[in-house]
């Protein structure tokens, strides 16, 4: 059966990795960028690039606009109330930092932090440090067999003292949707503040921060198709109104004395310095792009494919999957075979797949694996990408056994 992809073609690097017998499978590390992104980037440095919210001439209004703009059309995708609750960051890890800096005079000793136990690094080390800073608890919320986060234990584990809930959508290792609302709502009876780490999540289907519920979100722009040195923070105002500013400098300040300063609310007031200007502009025409798509279309493909990436995974003898993959990729380890000898057969033969620990070290750890593979998916790939990939692995595997 042949699944192709209807928007292979809008992707031009697909089709320049072809050229270089590239298979590219690495989609959960970052994505590959559809013209409209290259057509607004080039639209912006050709027609004058100037920076934002300082100057007064045509060159710099034009860019303060498309920046405005293009903060518009991250509130409308995320179906945030307005533009103000969206701030722009370097990445995904860049917010969850401002975060932990920006909240951290709101924690006493012994309050505790909960996160889950397949966090990526950038969802855990911000945390595990502030815990180290103000001598907070750091709670870590075990997973069941199939990697989601048991809820039974959950409800034991967030309790009073629990000041955060900070917790990815869907793992980047394990490819599950984290029960959220469930885990949202025990957050939100304590009173808890509740962060959710998009970054793969918002890559898959549209997301409505207000259903959610959380105070904050946050995801890379480089993983949705968007140019790289960009991430989102959303926020409650009511969150962001508790946010102190992390970084200081240009742009994000009222008044500024020899001695003391008043800064801006958010977002400017989070912005400190020149923005990604560029990067903002070419996510704004990213989303134009995908609101264009037929998002059912897009789902329904994602589906078929990784279905097809399970059975043919499960087709092949002494594959082990980690947890239940439901979407968008799946993580795998051969009895007997050591995950980099085989990344590297895989990479001899142009496949484009990730394999160790996937900045998910304790995770790892606590499956007492030194490393695994992870196959990710995006709208481009088609069927024959599987099939160049399951022959890669076929031979991959004659060799190694
Ligand atoms: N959170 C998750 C679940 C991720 O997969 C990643 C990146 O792989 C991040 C956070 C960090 O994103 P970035 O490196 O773009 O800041």
């Amino acid at each position: 059966m042949m699944i192709p992809s209807p928007w292979r073609a809008d992707f031009p690097a697909i089709a320049a990795l072809q050229r270089q017998d590239q298979t590219y499978l690495d989609n959960a590390a970052t994505t590959q960028k559809p013209q409209a992104l290259l057509d607004a980037l080039t639209h912006y440095y050709a027609n004058g690039a100037a920076n934002v919210h300082r100057a007064q001439h045509l060159p710099g209004a034009h860019a303060t606009q498309a920046f405005e703009d293009s903060r518009l059309k991250v509130a409308q995708w995320l179906n945030a109330g307005d533009s103000g609750q969206i701030v722009f960051t370097h990445g995904a890890t860049s917010a969850l930092n401002l975060l932990a800096y920006g909240l951290e005079q709101q924690f006493q000793p012994g309050d505790e932090i909960v996160v889950s136990a397949l966090e990526h690094h950038a969802n855990l080390l911000p945390w595990q440090q502030l815990a180290q800073r103000r001598q907070l608890k750091l709670v870590i919320l075990p997973l069941d067999a199939d990697g989601l986060v048991d809820l039974a234990a959950a409800v034991h584990l967030i309790g009073p003292r629990t000041r955060l809930l900070a917790i990815s959508q869907l793992s980047n290792v394990l490819g599950v949707w984290q029960p959220l609302t469930a885990l949202l709502g025990m957050a939100k009876v304590q009173n808890a503040l509740t962060v959710v780490d998009g970054a793969q999540g918002v890559v898959h289907g549209r997301h409505d921060v207000q259903a959610l519920g959380c105070d904050f979100y946050v995801f890379s722009s480089h993983k949705l198709y968007g140019p790289d040195g960009l991430g989102v923070l959303y926020g409650r105002n009511a969150a962001l109104e508790r946010l102190q500013p992390w970084q200081f400098g240009g742009e994000m300040v009222l008044e500024a004395n020899y001695h003391d300063s008043r800064f801006r609310p958010a977002p400017l007031g989070f912005e400190a310095g020149t923005p990604p200007i560029a990067s903002v502009i070419g996510l704004g025409a990213t989303l134009d792009y995908l609101a264009r798509l037929d998002q059912d279309a897009v789902s329904a493909h994602e589906a078929a494919l990784h279905d097809y990436l399970l059975r043919g995974l499960a087709a092949r003898n002494g594959i082990r999957l980690l947890g239940k993959p439901q979407l968008a990729l799946a993580s795998f380890v051969v009895d007997g075979v050591h995950n980099a000898d085989l990344a590297h057969l895989l990479t001899e033969q142009g496949i484009a797949v990730r394999a160790g620990h996937h900045c998910a070290m304790p995770l790892m750890k606590s499956l007492e694996l030194a490393g695994a593979i992870r196959v990710s998916l995006a709208l481009y790939n088609d069927s024959q990408d599987l099939e160049r990939f399951f022959e890669a692995l076929d031979q991959a595997l004659e060799l190694l056994r």
